[in-house]
């Protein structure tokens, strides 16, 4: 089955977000990779991918930006800063379209 991406997730780990099926436990691996995809039904939202699993995460949908998984990675109040997550007062949500 092709990879797509999942509704989003509001628990905040630094663990990828890869799950073999909806509602299979999600990967426990740490978050290696942060992928940005354009997704058509989501819009821009950041996956967090371990390594094994980043090629599933690119294939999910066009891929806009990519880093590796940093200590704001994930993170309530970040934003996505091209090669690297950082800290946003704004209170938006990194990648999540409105
Ligand atoms: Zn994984
Ligand atoms: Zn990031």
């Amino acid at each position: 089955m092709k990879p797509y991406v999942g509704e989003a997730s509001s628990d905040y780990t630094d663990r990828c977000a890869y799950a073999r099926t909806p509602s299979s436990p999600k990967c426990v691996s740490r978050a290696t990779v942060h992928v940005l995809v354009d997704d058509p039904t989501h819009g821009v939202v950041a996956l967090a991918t371990c390594t094994e699993h980043s090629p599933h995460a690119r294939a999910a949908a066009p891929v806009v930006g990519e880093h590796r998984y940093g200590s704001f990675c994930g993170l309530p109040s970040t934003r996505w800063a091209g090669d690297r997550c950082e800290l946003d007062d704004s209170g938006c949500e990194p990648g999540v379209s409105r």
